[in-house]
C-alpha cells in the first residue's frame, strides 16, 4: 500500500509537540522533530510572544492534525461534544478517538491514522461482519473490528502489525492477531485513554466565542 508522503512533519515543528502522522518513522531519529524541534521556515527564532488567540489555536489544531480532521468536521465535533452531556472537551476527545479510522491505527492494523483511514476507504475492514468504508464511523461497546479475509487485506495489516510490534493497545480495546486479525472496542474511551497532550479547555473557550 502506497504511504502517505506529503510534508506532515511540518505540522509536529508548527504545534511543537510530535503528532506521530508518519508511522514507524516517527519512533526513530529520521523523525524530523527530534531533528529540529523550532517551527518550520527561517528566521523562526524571531517571532515574538504568541498572542492569547495564537495559544488558544494551536491547541485546536493539535487536536485537527493529531486526528486529521477538518475545520468543518471539527466543528460538527465540537457542536456534538457541546450537545452532550458533561465536560465538552472531554466529550470532543471522545468524539475523535472513537472514530474508525483512529481504532484501526490504534488496534496496530494502520500504521498512521492516515494509513488507517485509507485502508477503511479501500474496504480492508469490517465492523461486526459487514463491510465498512466510513473513516468517521463511531465505535460503539462491543464492535467487533475485523480485517477483511482476502490476501490484499490481510498482506497491508500483517505488515503493519509485524512493523509496529512493541505498541502499546489502549485498555478501553483488546486485539486478536492470530489468523485474521481482529479487535473489540471494550467501552467507551475516556479522557485517560487518549494520550494527546493537550489543553482542552483552551479549545473549548475558542470554539465558544
Ligand atoms: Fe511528526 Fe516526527 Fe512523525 Fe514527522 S516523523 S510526523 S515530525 S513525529
Amino acid at each position: 500500500m502506497a504511504r502517505y508522503t506529503g510534508p506532515v512533519c511540518r505540522l509536529c515543528r508548527r504545534d511543537g509537540m510530535k503528532l506521530f502522522l508518519k508511522g514507524t518513522r516517527c519512533d526513530t531519529a529520521k523523525c524530523a522533530f527530534e531533528r529540529r524541534d523550532s517551527p518550520p521556515g527561517m528566521h523562526t527564532g524571531r517571532r515574538g510572544k504568541p498572542t492569547d488567540y495564537a495559544i488558544h489555536l494551536r491547541e485546536k489544531q493539535k487536536v485537527k492534525h493529531y486526528y486529521g480532521v477538518l475545520e468543518r468536521q471539527f466543528r460538527r465535533y465540537f457542536a456534538e461534544a457541546e450537545r452532550q452531556q458533561g465536560n465538552t472537551g472531554d466529550n470532543l476527545l471522545t468524539l475523535l478517538e472513537r472514530r474508525l479510522d483512529n481504532v484501526v491505527h490504534r488496534l496496530g492494523f494502520g500504521l498512521s491514522r492516515a494509513q488507517a483511514r485509507q485502508m477503511v476507504n479501500h474496504g480492508h475492514i469490517t465492523i461486526n461482519g459487514t463491510t465498512c468504508d466510513i473513516p468517521s464511523y463511531q465505535v460503539r461497546p462491543g464492535d467487533v473490528i475485523r480485517v477483511r479475509n482476502r490476501a490484499s487485506s490481510l498482506e497491508c495489516v500483517r505488515q503493519a502489525l509485524g512493523e509496529g510490534q512493541g505498541r502499546d493497545i489502549p485498555d478501553y480495546l483488546s486485539v486478536d492477531r492470530d489468523g485474521v486479525p481482529e479487535g473489540i472496542v471494550g467501552r467507551i474511551p475516556g479522557p485517560d485513554d487518549i494520550s494527546l497532550p493537550v489543553q482542552t479547555q483552551l479549545i473549548v473557550e475558542l470554539c465558544s466565542r
